[in-house]
């Protein structure tokens, strides 16, 4: 089958989406646009599931709905454990990948509460930044947002500019903490932030911070055993947790 094309056998239960734009950041992450070939309905932090070569795969969308494009952050997982991503990672402008016809997931802003922690390793970031977008265009009053972020190096932080602005621009709305787990490393040099696995910081983010519990979600995405160890670490405290977990 030919790269970037839907596969026959999924035509009619898939619409299409075309990439219009494509900005690789390291080796092996990358945001894209795609305009699907039909209006495309979903809620800021809901994901998406693409294909080609007859895979297809989910993605938290980056982007909120009032966007004309649908965002994606994508890692490429090389193969053999990679499937779908090293057949993505191949496409440019223009090209084109199958697309469900109808958004997914409950991985979605928690109006109940007025103190969000987004937890998020890498391209767990995704449906923050489609909500944080939503809800500064039209902010509630006393809502604070803190995106605490973990990767690896500092060039995978696809989102950090965006982020700092949007924390300089919002009369503390906004904290942004990016930590990196491989503080040594050459591609860390220069880094003058946080250092250490992004779940073993966040009780003592808590602690500092001090978010009323009661009133506090705690939205984790991304990879599992973050997710894991930061719920067995918040266990028998009130704060709400939400989760999106990127494979099992
Ligand atoms: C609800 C949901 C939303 C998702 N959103 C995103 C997203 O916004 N961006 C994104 O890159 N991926 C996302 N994923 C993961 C994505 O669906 C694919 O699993 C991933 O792109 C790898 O696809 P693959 O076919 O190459 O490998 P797969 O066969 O799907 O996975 C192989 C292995 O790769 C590893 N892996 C999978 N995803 C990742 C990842 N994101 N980072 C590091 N290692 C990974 C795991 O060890 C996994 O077992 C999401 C998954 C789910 C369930």
């Amino acid at each position: 089958m030919q790269e970037g094309q839907p596969s026959p056998a999924l035509k009619g239960k898939f619409i299409t989406a075309r990439i219009v734009r494509r900005v690789d950041l390291t080796e092996d992450l990358w945001r894209v646009w795609l305009q699907p070939s039909e209006p495309f309905a979903f809620k800021a932090g809901q994901y998406c599931t693409i294909g080609t070569a007859g895979l297809e795969r989910p993605y938290s969308i980056a982007s909120p709905p009032s966007e004309p494009q649908i965002e994606l952050f994508i890692e490429h997982i090389p193969p053999p454990v990679g499937q779908l991503t090293p057949h993505l990672f191949k496409l440019k402008n223009g090209d084109q990948v199958s697309m469900r016809p109808r958004a997914k997931g409950l991985f979605v802003f928690q109006p109940k509460y007025r103190h969000h922690i987004m937890v998020a390793t890498v391209t767990g970031v995704a449906p923050y930044i489609a909500i944080l977008r939503e809800q500064l265009a039209a902010p509630r009053n006393g809502d604070r947002f803190h995106v605490l972020e973990g990767a690896s190096y500092q060039d995978e932080f696809g989102y950090d500019k965006e982020l700092k602005a949007m924390s300089m621009a919002s009369n503390g709305k906004v904290t942004f903490f990016p930590s990196v787990s491989r503080p040594q490393d050459p591609r860390n040099h220069g880094w003058q932030g946080a250092t250490g696995r992004i779940n073993t910081l966040v009780e003592d983010y808590l602690k500092r911070v001090a978010p009323p519990p009661a009133d506090t979600c705690v939205y984790l995405c991304g990879h599992p055993l973050m997710i894991e160890d930061v719920k067995r670490r918040l266990e028998g405290t009130d704060y709400h947790v939400e989760e999106e977990r990127f494979w099992k």
